[in-house]
């Protein structure tokens, strides 16, 4: 008896102490929320406008490289600022330059398109629309990886920088980069002259929300950033004919089933414990009715990776798995294996990762610029650093930090990007991305903060 009630006063302890501690971690993330909507009477000003954009962007996404109604609504806006517009770069691409004397350039950069996802946040304000793909599919569209949180961000920066050119001086170089999604915008814009026509900046800055940080933060990974990813397309080439004489056949279906499980054996069986390597496949395509064996079956795949090494060596096991398990189903002719887009990881300069760690932490306040880990997910943002612009990018806090703390807790995760839920916590989501790229621009551009 005396066990059963020290054991209860125990059991309620336990229970006091879990909610306070959630209380404590509810009430730390409900002031993140406070401070950063309290922002700054700068960002304030600018806030209404950018709210407005970012809710017609959010109700109006376009498909990668189609991105011509929206390119043209933040040219309107960045023109009416003043800036120096050319439309039209690598496609639906968008670069907007204000000159404000001698000075370094330096440049921001947001992404334009949208994602074939049927928005199912029952927001008030969700996308309800359709279109059809390149391939003549009508498809739903939505800003489900929240590029529109990205654009409204930067015109309330532009309109902000435009308004205090005694606090900087220099190039602001603004970008609206068409086809992120499909990892091909980037390498358009430059191969059309982005650092040849335009003056090439020292330095790029640009950013990302996602439900990884809850909203108010700022997440800073110096070093590599995300993985390089690699998309291939595999057709296996079999032998078609009736689905009740198999013996006739040689079924593309069963070697691509064969194929798939032995791909899954190169990350855990060749790739060494503790490198980070993700093979998925993400559709198989073959046959068009239960009793015909098709003669030839397709497999789609993403591949990524953090190191060069590594990379090469799962590129290389999958073109050897490939041709192996066809040869071993009797394909008379070998797969065709196609690598159909690729990027290298993002490379955060590590100084300037650690440099700009200052003015983030004079705006935000230091317990908000987190130091995070690489993420899986990839960017063309890439080929600009290739081209030798160092850069910073970084992760936007998008959760509704309520959300994020019950996650956390109950360790079911927020919907991430791309999900048809991912609704980012737009108020101190969109306040907090003025406020860093502002505070980075104005240091960057030689500036003094306000
Ligand atoms: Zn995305
Ligand atoms: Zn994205």
């Amino acid at each position: 008896m005396v066990a059963e009630y020290h054991r209860c006063i125990v059991k309620t302890a336990t229970q006091f102490l879990f909610l306070f501690l959630f209380a404590l971690v509810a009430s730390r993330y409900a002031q993140t929320v406070t401070n950063s909507n309290s922002g700054s009477k700068e960002v304030n000003a600018v806030y209404p406008a950018a709210h407005d954009l970012y809710l017609d962007l959010h109700q109006t996404p376009e498909l990668s490289s189609h991105e011509t109604q929206t390119a043209s609504k933040l040219a309107a806006r960045l023109r009416n600022l003043g800036y120096e517009v050319t439309e039209g770069v690598g496609g639906t691409g968008v670069v907007a330059i204000l000159k404000n004397g001698a000075g370094p350039t330096v440049m921001l950069r947001t992404e334009l398109d949208a994602l074939p996802v049927e928005e199912k946040t029952g927001l008030a304000y969700a996308s309800k629309v359709h279109t059809k793909d390149d391939s003549g599919r009508d498809v739903p569209v939505m800003h489900a990886c929240g590029h529109d949180l990205h654009m409204a961000a930067l015109v309330g920066t532009a309109t902000i920088m435009a308004h205090s050119k005694e606090t900087w001086h220099g190039t602001l170089m603004l970008i609206g980069q068409p086809a992120e999604e499909t990892i091909s915008g980037a390498k358009r814009m430059i191969d059309d002259g982005l650092f040849t026509r335009f003056p090439k900046p020292v330095v790029g800055i640009a950013l990302h929300v996602g439900n990884g940080l809850p909203a108010g933060q700022i997440g800073i990974t110096p070093g590599i950033y995300n993985t390089n990813a690699d998309s291939l397309r595999i057709t296996i080439y079999g032998k078609g004919g009736h689905g009740a004489a198999p013996n006739s056949t040689i079924d593309p279906v069963v070697i691509a089933a064969k194929t798939i499980l032995s791909l899954q054996t190169i990350v855990s069986r060749e790739v060494k414990p503790g490198e980070m390597a993700v093979v998925t496949v993400g559709y198989v395509r073959a046959g068009t009715k239960n009793n015909i064996i098709p003669d030839q079956a397709e497999l789609g795949l993403t591949v990524r990776t953090y190191k060069a090494d590594v990379r090469h060596q799962v590129l290389t096991a999958i073109t050897r798995v490939v041709k192996a398990e066809a040869l071993a189903g009797g394909a008379q002719q070998e797969p065709l294996i196609e690598h159909y887009e690729s990027t290298d990881s993002v490379y955060n300069d590590p100084g300037l990762a650690e440099r700009l760690r200052a003015p983030l932490e004079a705006v935000l306040g230091k317990d908000n610029v987190i130091t995070t880990e690489p993420i899986a997910p990839s960017e063309d943002y890439a080929f600009f650093i290739a081209q030798g612009v160092p850069s910073l990018y970084m992760s936007l806090g998008g959760a509704d930090p309520r959300k994020y703390a019950e996650s956390q807790n109950t360790g079911v995760g927020l919907p991430s990007n791309h999900s048809p839920y991912f609704a980012p916590d737009v108020d101190p989501a969109l306040h907090t991305g003025i406020e860093v790229e502002v505070a980075l621009l104005r240091d960057l551009l030689n500036g003094h903060s306000q």
